[in-house]
């Protein structure tokens, strides 16, 4: 989910993965190159399939269903980051990336052993409820900006940077770890 993503208080269900591709195979919805509204820059925008929070008012519900978009491998999708040297960052969005937290760790950490390329992340979950997932820490490790909780439309703002709804949060990642609480993402 991108801008106009999901929020919730209760940790949304995990979906049984079991048999997507293992955690180097990635269900892709799409892939946009050149982008300037999924984070700062010109970015990679990595759209995947699957989401259960299924936030009212979703901007793109027909990224709900985990079997949509198509297979993609680790490295399919390093060719198409990589082609483009000078766009700045990648950016994991959907779809819930955090439902595919094996693969995604697995493609942020070719991104960072590979390129120089800042990684921002979209999840409909909130960065505390991350934080006790254990799976899905692995990847909040490896990024640098989070976008957390889902789209509330009764919270919606068309005037807020890179969020669809005022619950949402530009997380700072290291810094929120390094400190223990989080802190907020500003523009340089
Ligand atoms: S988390 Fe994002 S993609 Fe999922 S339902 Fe909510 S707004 Fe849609």
């Amino acid at each position: 989910m991108n801008p106009i993503s999901p929020t919730q208080k209760q940790a949304t269900p995990l979906p049984d993965t079991k048999g997507q591709g293992g955690d180097s195979v990635l269900r892709i919805l799409s892939v946009l190159e050149d982008t300037t509204v999924d984070g700062p820059g010109f970015r990679t925008s990595i759209y995947c399939a699957g989401c259960t929070h299924h936030c009212p008012g979703c901007h793109n519900p027909q990224s709900w269903a985990p079997e949509g978009g198509h297979e993609m491998s680790v490295d399919e999708l390093m060719q198409i980051i990589e082609a483009d040297p000078f766009a700045p960052g990648v950016t994991f969005t959907g779809g819930d990336p955090m439902q595919q937290a094996e693969a995604f760790t697995a493609l942020a950490q070719a991104i960072r052993q590979r390129t120089r390329k800042n990684i921002w992340c979209y999840t409909g979950y909130r960065y505390e409820a991350l934080l006790d997932m254990p799976v899905q820490r692995r990847l909040l490790q490896l990024v640098d900006v989070l976008v957390d909780g889902p789209y509330v439309a009764a919270q919606r703002d068309t005037d807020l940077l890179f969020r669809g709804s005022a619950n949402q949060r530009l997380i700072d990642v290291p810094r929120s770890l390094a400190q223990g609480s989080v802190v907020l993402w500003t523009r340089a």
